[in-house]
């Protein structure tokens, strides 16, 4: 196991999620609504996703899944710890 702790969760910020513009985020807002909606999860500020679900987005972003974590990270809708979470991919 890692020394710094387990494998942190891909935490998705919505709020900052349905600021940012369609043309970047559009993609990944509807795969987040989708998810709230099989879930039942609604009026979340917060949505954790799957890691497999990083590797989907990452095909939809024609970026590798690391790439698109920076691309998450500087739009401010994941923390830097979700760098530790594709590591392991
Ligand atoms: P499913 O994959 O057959 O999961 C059925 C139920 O198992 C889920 O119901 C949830 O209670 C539990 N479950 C499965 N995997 C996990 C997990 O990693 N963590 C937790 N905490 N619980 C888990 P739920 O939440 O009502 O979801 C219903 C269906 O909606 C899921 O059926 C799946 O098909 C889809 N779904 C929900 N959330 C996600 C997601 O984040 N990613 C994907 N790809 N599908 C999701
Ligand atoms: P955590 O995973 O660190 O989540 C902290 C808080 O972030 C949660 O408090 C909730 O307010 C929010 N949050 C995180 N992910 C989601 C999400 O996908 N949807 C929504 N609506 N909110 C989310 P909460 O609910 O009081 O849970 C406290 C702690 O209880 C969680 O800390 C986690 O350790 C545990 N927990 C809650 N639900 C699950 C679950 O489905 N699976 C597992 N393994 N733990 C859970
Ligand atoms: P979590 O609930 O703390 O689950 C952590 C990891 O345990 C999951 O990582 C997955 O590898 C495994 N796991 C937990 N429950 C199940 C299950 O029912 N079936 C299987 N096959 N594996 C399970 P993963 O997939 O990366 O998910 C990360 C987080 O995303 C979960 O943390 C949970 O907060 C959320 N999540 C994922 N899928 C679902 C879902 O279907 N429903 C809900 N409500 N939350 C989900």
């Amino acid at each position: 196991p890692s020394p710094l702790g387990p494998t942190p969760k891909l935490v998705i910020d919505l709020e900052r999620l349905s600021q940012l513009p369609k043309e970047k985020a559009g993609a990944l807002a509807r795969y987040a609504a989708t998810i709230q909606s099989q879930r039942g999860d609604y009026n979340g500020k917060v949505l954790s996703i799957r890691q497999e679900d990083l590797r989907s987005l990452a095909v939809i972003y024609d970026k590798s899944p690391s790439e698109l974590t920076e691309e998450l990270i500087n739009w401010g809708v994941l923390d830097p710890e979700a760098r530790r979470a594709v590591e392991s991919f």
